[in-house]
């Protein structure tokens, strides 16, 4: 039996939706105070209401300022931060060949800077708790796995397992812990953009033959933030259906 993690103080960036809202409704769901951000106000408030979150604030991970914010939004409206899921990440495709310097600026912008200044304006939060927790969103694309026209975001994902590395040592004294989760292929509305070829194929490509859902990531999230996982940091959870093991098609056929 875990100790309920009911009352804790927790963030979710990039909770408007997908992951993220699947996170925030878990750990919602297990009582816990639960402040949404997302750079749509708006979206944020809807999402907030629907998975009755304490509190939503707009913000954009990539910049130092709005982290800032979210910090001060957390301070002020959940007196404090005991769990940091920074979730927050982009995902647009292009080959090597056509992309763009912005392409790469924004996706590592977002996904990879995003993860560090969320994580540095949340750090006096998460000292003066005794027992705080930073879950990362990362994926198996870039740790794990390649797939054409994600060079760049497959770099901002093993990225953030480079800076958890390190994080996790700095913090360790702190009772800070810092791990990553590592989705495969989940139906978000994201993903759901990348359309049903794709969709298909990986289902394909996956043994359990289902693409995961946005809450089986967020009951993962919600092992890592308890009092039990205290002793785990630094570390990763793949959680894809399966779909890392085969050696070949032939093996998920
Ligand atoms: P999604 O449905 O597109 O949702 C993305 C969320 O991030 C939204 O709430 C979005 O809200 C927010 N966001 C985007 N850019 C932001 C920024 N600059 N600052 C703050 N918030 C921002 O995506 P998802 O599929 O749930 O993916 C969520 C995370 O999981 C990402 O880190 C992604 O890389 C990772 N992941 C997803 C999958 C998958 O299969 N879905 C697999 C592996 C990893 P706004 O647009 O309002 O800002």
């Amino acid at each position: 039996m875990f100790t309920p993690i009911a009352g804790r103080a927790v963030v979710v960036t990039g909770g408007t939706r997908g992951i993220g809202k699947g996170i925030a409704a878990v750990f919602a769901g297990a009582g816990a105070r639960v402040l949404v951000t997302g750079r749509d106000e708006a979206a944020a408030r809807t999402a907030a209401d629907e998975v009755g979150a304490a509190g939503y604030v707009a913000a954009d991970v990539s910049r130092k300022a709005d982290c800032e914010k979210v910090a001060a939004a957390a301070a002020e409206r959940l007196g404090g931060l005991d769990v940091l899921c920074a979730n927050a990440g982009v995902f647009p495709s292009a080959r090597l060949g056509d992309l763009a310097e912005d392409d790469i600026d924004r996706v590592l912008g977002v996904n990879l800077k995003g993860t560090i200044l969320t994580v540095q304006a949340c750090l006096p939060l998460l000292r003066a708790s005794g027992h705080g927790r930073v879950i990362l969103t990362s994926s198996i694309t870039g740790p794990v796995t390649g797939y054409p026209g994600w060079t760049h975001y497959g770099a901002s994902k093993a990225g953030q397992l480079g800076f958890m590395r390190t994080a996790a040592i700095e913090l360790a004294r702190d009772g800070i812990t810092v791990n990553a989760v590592l989705p495969g292929n989940i139906m978000t509305e994201g993903l759901a953009g990348l359309g049903n070829d794709y969709v298909n194929g990986m289902t394909a490509a996956i043994p359990m033959r289902r693409l995961g859902t946005v809450e089986e990531i967020g009951h993962t999230a919600l092992f890592l933030a308890t009092d039990e996982a205290g002793y785990i940091t630094g570390q990763t959870i793949v959680v894809d259906g399966g779909q890392t093991l085969p050696e070949s098609p032939e093996a998920v056929s």
